[in-house]
Order: C-alpha cells, then structure tokens, then sequence
C-alpha cells in the first residue's frame, strides 16, 4: 500500500517541479503542471524541455562606489566625483529587466 503513496508523492513531485521549470519558459507553469498531469510526467517532460526559455534581459549600469550614481554608459572615473577631484572607478551592475 505504502508504494502506491510513493509513486503519487513522486508523480505530484515530478507535475511540481516541470511546473516551476515552465514558468521560466515559454510553455508557463499551468500549462507544464497540466500536461504532465495529465498525460503523464513524461510527456509533460517531453513537451517542458522543447518549450523556449523565456528571455532576460540584462542592462549594464555602471555605478560609482561614492556616490552611487549609476551611468549608462562606461567612462574611466565617475564624472561627478572627477569634478570634486576624486578619481573613482566605475563598477558594473547588471539590471534584470522583466
Ligand atoms: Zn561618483
């Protein structure tokens, strides 16, 4: 008896997981959970890993260390801080971009 409960916690498992690796493409979580469900966690497999992932889009920002201001474009030194006479470099940071 203890086995059927294993493989439904294993196919409950399996619908669960092909749903959170749906969300991050194209097919989306419902769908991925609904198919593999349904037609088995096989097909739902089958059907997850085909479907694109969605795209992130990456902006690099380039960020001064002291005063924080973020430019768009790369310059050696911050220009505000340049001007106050202090030679800061710029630090890139990556904005996520939904
Ligand atoms: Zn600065």
């Amino acid at each position: 008896m203890i086995e059927i409960y294993l493989a439904i916690a294993v196919y409950l498992g399996l619908d669960i997981w092909f749903a959170i690796e749906g969300s991050k493409r194209k097919i989306g979580a419902l769908r991925a959970f609904l198919i593999s469900f349904l037609l088995t966690p096989i097909v739902g497999f089958i059907f997850v890993f085909n479907s694109e992932k969605k795209f992130a889009f990456f902006e690099v920002h380039y960020q001064c260390s002291r005063c924080g201001y973020e430019f768009t474009e790369k310059t050696l030194y911050c220009p505000l801080c340049e001007k106050d006479g202090h030679k800061v470099e710029l630090e890139e940071v990556k904005k996520v971009m939904t």
